[in-house]
């Protein structure tokens, strides 16, 4: 069985390590997952069809732009607007959300009672998948972008910073600070964090990022995109090996 990842470059990738552990744990010997960086879409089917996958994962940038080119898309991945694991099944492009399952479970280990307001920053696919998940946790978000103009339940930078005493459920869906440029975050306010709230960083390379360093700095809980990384690749491997 041909698996992999698409993204336009996958250099932070650690999902073909977790894949060959998944592999060697179910004793699979005749699996291989393959990262496949790609500077554009053009061509996705043939290629999927010509490499002969039998599925493939989808990162940054493509999990919204990847969705006319699929055949069907899950119920769930329709409500999202996003896709990040495509089955081919028959010859046919299927596409799955499993980002926002994994989201909603390792946030669930975390969550307090006071963490009913939640700003996500980015708004791109995880951001999607994301705000599903905490919709379906009754968790109110607000969305942050640096253009957020037409945008629903968006604001930009500025006005977020004013909504930090009351959201206390920070969770960066943008790429910043991830590898290799951790000095970067997303967040210019480190004296906004206090012991009251929860910043969830869905980058796992480098961890911690500079951002979840200063929150934790300032009393913060924390938490990395690591066991999202794994239960998203879990929930994407079971969708690949049972069709
Ligand atoms: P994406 O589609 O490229 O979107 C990211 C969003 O971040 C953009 O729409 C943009 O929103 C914002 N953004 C981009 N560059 C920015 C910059 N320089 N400064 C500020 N904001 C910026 O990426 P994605 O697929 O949503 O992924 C986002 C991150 O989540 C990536 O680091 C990815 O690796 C991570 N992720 C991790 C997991 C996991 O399992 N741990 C799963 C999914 C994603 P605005 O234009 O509105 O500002």
């Amino acid at each position: 069985m041909k698996l992999g990842l698409i993204g336009k470059t996958l250099t932070h990738s650690w999902s073909q390590w977790w894949f060959e552990q998944l592999f060697r744990r179910d004793g699979i010997a005749d699996a291989e997952y393959r990262l496949y960086p790609m500077p554009s879409l053009d061509g996705l089917r043939d290629w999927a069809l010509r490499e002969g996958l039998s599925g493939f994962n989808v990162t940054i940038p493509y999990k919204e732009a990847i969705i006319p080119l699929l055949d069907r898309l899950d119920d769930e991945a329709q409500t999202i607007g996003a896709v990040n694991c495509v089955a081919v099944q028959d010859g046919q492009l299927v596409g799955y959300n499993t980002d926002s399952q994994a989201f909603r479970e390792t946030l669930q280990l975390l969550m307090q009672p006071c963490h009913t307001h939640a700003l996500v920053l980015g708004t791109g696919g995880a951001s999607r998948a994301v705000g599903h998940a905490l919709s379906q946790l009754g968790i109110a978000a607000t969305f942050v972008s640096r253009t957020p103009d037409g945008k629903p339940s968006t604001v930009g930078y500025t006005e977020a910073e004013g909504l930090m005493a009351t959201h206390l459920l920070v969770v960066n869906a943008t790429p910043v600070g991830m590898y290799p440029d951790k000095d970067a975050t997303p967040w210019q306010r480190a004296d906004l964090w206090t012991p009251r709230h929860l910043c969830y960083d869905l980058i796992y390379n480098p961890s911690p990022t500079r951002l979840l360093q200063e929150a934790a700095d300032h009393g913060a809980s924390t938490r990395d995109g690591l066991p999202m990384l794994f239960r998203q690749a879990e929930l994407s491997w079971k969708r690949f090996s049972t069709q």
